[in-house]
C-alpha cells in the first residue's frame, strides 16, 4: 500500500511514477472529508489514473449533499470514470441506517456471491412502529 499526501495530486503523480511493477491499482479517497469538510479533487485525481487503476470514493459525506441530483462528490466533480466504485452511507445526509456500494458489475457480483460478511447475514430490521 502506498499513501499519498492529503488531496495532493502532484504527490499522487510522483507516487504513481514510482509504482513500476504493479498489476492493478486501487486509488481510494473520501469524496468529502468529514473532519474538515474538504472536498477531494476528484477530477484532478481521475486525470492521474492509468488504465490499470480503479477509483474508489468513500462518499459518506458527499452522497445526498453534492451534485445537481445529490448523487455525491463524483457527480459534483463531473466524473463518470469507467469502473468507478462509490461507497455511501445512509446515516449522514439521509439520517437513517445502512449504506450502499455502487460499482461495476464484476464488483457487485463478487460482493453478492463471494463476500463472507454478506452471505448468511441478517438484513436490516423493519422500522419500529409505535403502538396505536
Ligand atoms: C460515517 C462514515 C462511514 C460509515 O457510515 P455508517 O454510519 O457506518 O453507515 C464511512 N466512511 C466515512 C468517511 C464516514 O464518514
Amino acid at each position: 500500500m502506498t499513501v499519498y499526501r492529503h488531496c495532493d495530486v502532484d504527490d499522487l503523480a510522483r507516487k504513481f511514477q514510482k509504482l513500476k511493477q504493479v498489476g492493478r491499482i486501487l486509488l481510494m479517497t473520501d469524496g468529502v472529508f468529514g473532519a474538515t469538510g474538504k472536498i477531494a479533487p476528484l477530477a484532478a485525481l481521475t486525470r492521474q489514473l492509468r488504465r490499470n487503476a480503479t477509483l474508489w470514493v468513500d462518499d459518506a459525506h458527499g452522497a445526498g449533499v453534492l451534485g445537481d441530483n445529490l448523487r455525491g462528490s463524483a457527480e459534483a466533480a463531473g466524473i463518470a470514470q469507467r469502473g468507478l466504485i462509490r461507497t455511501i452511507s445512509f446515516s449522514k445526509a439521509m439520517g437513517v441506517q445502512g449504506g450502499a456500494i455502487l460499482g461495476p458489475a464484476w464488483l457487485r457480483k463478487k460482493l453478492l456471491h463471494q463476500n463472507p460478511v454478506l452471505i448468511g447475514s441478517t438484513v436490516l430490521p423493519p422500522p419500529w412502529q409505535p403502538p396505536r
